[in-house]
């Protein structure tokens, strides 16, 4: 819908499941219906939307199943796990998102896109797996499993030992054309679910690999790629604090990219969270010189419309 300004949102976790929830379908339900119920405030106030969001909880869970029945059914690669998450999670948004148009009288203009994101095989991630995925082990289990099945195993800060797998940079979204050409039918479109399925690009063509990529920086080329007019970050906090978790922890109302940039080299934000946030939105800024804005999943319409979370502007 030519004139219609685009949004892309990237859902975190909470959209699915609280913190530390237990995943049952019906509380992903719930979940999912108030993640919903934002997506389509949004769109009918006016935009038309792309939908992206994490897979972390789900991918773990996958993980699990294969481990668990590994004598059964061979394992999967952790690219079709990826996959699999984003027909679970996709359809579960796809039906809450379709039902809430419906109610409203806007039809059901909705579809999920099974999303690839290339990466660099010469990625120097691939060398250094920083992702925790899976189940927790003891020294014992992880010394014996890197043996049997070469993975890398490192120590979670929460407790016990872990399989670690590379975090690449995303460099392109490979379904970006039909992406673009349903937001421009006005269809709400999930893609790039669990930050996409990390594929490199092979003498025979695009080919999985055993790695993860961040949502949000996914969901900033993403944003990039369609020319979005802004990006959305949606998470479980109001915005962006200065000393998160101190005494004196103070909200960003906004903040300048260069500002953003200094306080992300400061180490405010954290690698496994905030962190990856704020460098998404000063790639999509300072690409785009648009604005891209962090906040809270309950404040929807809000933080799209920039009074509630943290702009980052250029
Ligand atoms: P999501 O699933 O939405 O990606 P994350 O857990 O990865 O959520 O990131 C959001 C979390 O980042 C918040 O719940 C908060 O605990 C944490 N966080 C760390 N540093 C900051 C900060 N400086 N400002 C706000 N939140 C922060
Ligand atoms: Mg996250």
């Amino acid at each position: 819908m030519p004139g219609k300004p685009l949004v892309v949102i990237a859902l975190g976790g909470n959209a699915f499941l609280p913190k530390g929830a237990v995943a049952f379908p019906h509380e992903q339900w719930r979940r999912v219906r108030i993640a919903a119920k934002t997506i389509v405030d949004v769109y009918s106030s006016g935009y038309n939307v792309a939908v992206t969001h994490g897979n972390g909880p789900q991918v773990g869970i996958i993980l699990e199943w294969m481990e668990g029945l590994r004598h059964r059914i061979p394992p999967q690669t952790l690219d079709i796990a990826n996959a699999m998450t984003q027909g679970w999670l996709g359809y579960m948004l796809q039906q809450a998102i379709g039902n809430a148009m419906e109610e409203r009288g806007l039809g059901r203009r909705v579809a999920t896109i099974v999303t690839q994101v290339v990466v660099s095989s010469g990625d120097p991630a691939f060398k250094h797996p920083t992702k925790f995925v899976g189940p927790y082990y003891s020294r014992e289990e992880a010394e014996k499993l890197s043996k049997n099945r070469g993975w890398v195993f490192a120590e979670d800060p929460r407790g016990g030992w872990r399989r670690v797998v590379p975090s690449p940079r995303p460099h392109r979204v490979v379904e970006l054309d039909v992406i673009r050409d349903l937001l421009e039918k006005g269809y709400i479109t999930i893609c790039v679910g669990g930050g996409g399925i990390p594929v490199t690009e092979a003498d025979h063509g695009l080919e999985g690999v055993e790695a993860v990529i961040d949502k949000d920086l996914a969901s900033a080329v993403l944003a990039i790629g369609l020319g979005a007019d802004r990006f959305v970050i949606l998470t479980d906090v109001e915005g962006v604090y200065i000393d998160y978790g101190k005494p004196g922890q103070r909200l960003l109302r906004e903040m300048r990219v260069g500002e953003a940039r200094r306080l992300l080299e400061e180490g405010q934000f954290p690698p496994g969270s905030m962190g990856p946030k704020v460098e998404a939105a000063i790639m999509f800024v300072e690409k785009t010189e648009r604005l891209a804005i962090i906040g809270r999943l309950e404040d929807g319409v809000d933080v799209v419309r920039g009074v509630k979370g943290t702009i980052i502007k250029p």
